[in-house]
């Protein structure tokens, strides 16, 4: 296995990495760092479990992507846009939305279902200042690769409700990207959120 050393670029404190992961997180003082096209420190957040919740505990780490829509013309049969309105409100064609990125390796039924769940309906948690013994998931979808995705999952969203939509042109602005850990328990079902 393939293993990495770095050294943090608050602390100095030597990082070793064993996975392919591009967050690098220093034990010694908390900071969270990529090293994709240069030394990023990353802002980030670690929500608190569900206490109640039974499992192997474990974080996934998600860019939560702070987008800007405005819809410039659109053609939908039958009603309004599904997803859209919930984050257009009234009349206007602007709407602002926190969009969410597995940034961990899932399949493609997984990704989905999980961006569009926290995407629909953002969770709410309290947060803590560590990871206390619980280990985190790598980290595989770089920051700019999350923003990329982000235009997919709004269109995969609007595009499940069948034949309602039969055209949209959309502008998406990526104002700010920011990591954030939610937990999640292992059980025979496979992981599910422990919020
Ligand atoms: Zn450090």
């Amino acid at each position: 296995m393939k293993v990495i050393q770095v050294k943090c670029p608050q602390c100095n404190s030597p990082i070793q990495s064993k996975v392919r992961d591009h967050l690098f997180y220093c034990t010694q003082c908390n900071t969270m760092h990529t090293r994709n096209g240069g030394i990023e420190k990353l802002d980030y957040e670690i929500g608190e479990f569900n206490q109640s919740a039974q499992g192997e505990r474990l974080y996934m780490p998600f860019w939560r992507v702070y987008a800007t829509l405005v819809v410039h013309s659109k053609d939908v049969e039958g009603g309004s846009l599904f997803k859209l309105t919930q984050w257009i409100k009234g009349a206007s064609n602007t709407g602002n939305m926190f969009i969410y990125i597995p940034a961990t390796e899932l399949d493609n039924a997984g990704f989905r279902a999980l961006s569009g769940r926290f995407t629909s309906n953002p969770p709410k948690y309290s947060t803590r200042l560590n990871f206390g013994n619980v280990n985190r998931l790598p980290a595989t979808i770089s920051k700019q690769e999350a923003a990329n995705l982000a235009d997919f999952v709004v269109v995969t969203m609007e595009a499940e409700q069948p034949g309602v939509l039969q055209r949209l042109n959309y502008t998406l602005t990526v104002n700010d990207t920011k990591l954030v850990f939610l937990p999640f328990v292992k059980g025979p079902q496979g992981m599910m959120p422990a919020l």
